[in-house]
């Protein structure tokens, strides 16, 4: 099934007049995570959504406060100052939260040129989310990820934890500088919120509006996997995204293999890798399930020795 815009707005225009009810967006909302496809053989990498990222997401920049204050111990935290590189666009920054990297090579002795827009992939599991110690950063219904820039401390955790270090941190802004700047985090972290309020209100994320050539296309999170698997199968591609990190909400289509891709990329901090990365919650499950099946299995083992132990007793007693 493909969801053209048209598609789309009418169905973000259903939850949007069930928005108007309090509560309903939300309940209407969950369950129904939305996913981006890109079709990276669509890319010229012109770059207007990077523009469009910016110019849309200006005002959730950060104004940091001058001079930092300093930390104790020193060297405990690195200071992380974007606010006078804020031209910088060929990397992830607090300012820069899209950027356009750029693969050239050969593939099956053709030459190719595949230009690939990076930004968080709003993963449906997100270890950012589950694992930030202040719940600053979080999932929405519809499957945005997103970090409370008024929660934040910018201990990086979120950073750590996430397998392409997405988000990325500006020093001398937020909460920690009201309650203790020398000692508490070190500013705030940021990352693609997929233009949630601009979804809230009904429109598109600003990067997906400005692209001249469709390269993205947004919906339910079920019916975007399946185009993208038609949309491979017709171009002999490949797919990133669908089940990285355990899934994500971004699924990116190419007619080149990903790991030919991501030798071919420049990676490092703020430039992410196109590596597969395997659900780490896996093998966290199973150890769940095998913590819980322990007691239930001693449980029953104890159950077992006293029945054996009843019936050895009722045999003697014979
Ligand atoms: S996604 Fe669209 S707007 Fe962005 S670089 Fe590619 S072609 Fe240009
Ligand atoms: S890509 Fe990284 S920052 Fe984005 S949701 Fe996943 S873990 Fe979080
Ligand atoms: S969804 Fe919005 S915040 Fe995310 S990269 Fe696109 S324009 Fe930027």
């Amino acid at each position: 099934m493909g969801i053209s815009r048209r598609t789309f707005f009418q169905w973000l225009g259903a939850s949007a007049a069930l928005s108007m009810l309090p509560g309903t967006s939300e309940a209407a909302a969950a369950g129904e995570e939305l996913a981006t496809m890109l079709d990276l053989s669509r890319c010229v990498g012109c770059g207007s959504c990077v523009e469009a990222c910016r110019e849309a997401n200006q005002a959730k920049y950060p104004r940091p406060t001058q001079p930092f204050p300093k930390m104790y111990p020193q060297g405990r935290v690195q200071v992380a100052d974007w606010s006078e590189r804020r031209q910088v666009d060929d990397r992830l920054t607090p300012y820069n939260w899209l950027f356009i990297q750029t693969a050239t090579g050969t593939y099956n002795d053709q030459p190719f040129e595949i230009h690939i827009p990076r930004r968080c992939l709003h993963c449906t599991n997100p270890p950012c989310a589950n694992l930030c110690p202040w719940g600053a950063a979080f999932k929405q219904a519809n499957g945005i990820v997103r970090i409370n820039d008024q929660i934040c401390l910018g201990g990086a955790k979120c950073k750590a934890v996430c397998p392409w270090h997405i988000p990325e941190r500006q020093t001398g802004v937020g909460l920690y500088l009201d309650i203790l700047p020398a000692y508490a985090g070190n500013g705030v972290m940021y990352k693609c919120d997929r233009c949630w309020n601009r979804i809230a209100e009904g429109a598109l994320p600003a990067c997906i509006e400005a692209c001249p050539y469709d390269v993205q296309t947004i919906g339910p999170r079920q019916a975007i996997v399946e185009k993208a698997h038609q949309l491979a199968e017709s171009m002999h591609g490949f797919l990133y995204g669908e089940h990285e990190n355990g899934g994500t909400n971004t699924i990116y289509v190419s007619p080149v293999p990903f790991d030919v891709l991501n030798a071919a990329i420049a990676t490092g901090p703020g430039r992410p890798h196109l590596q597969s990365v395997p659900n780490p919650f896996h093998e966290e499950e199973r150890l769940t399930r095998a913590i819980l099946a322990a007691p239930l299995a001693g449980i029953a083992a104890g159950a077992l020795q006293i029945l054996r132990a009843t019936k050895e007793d009722s045999h003697e007693d014979k």
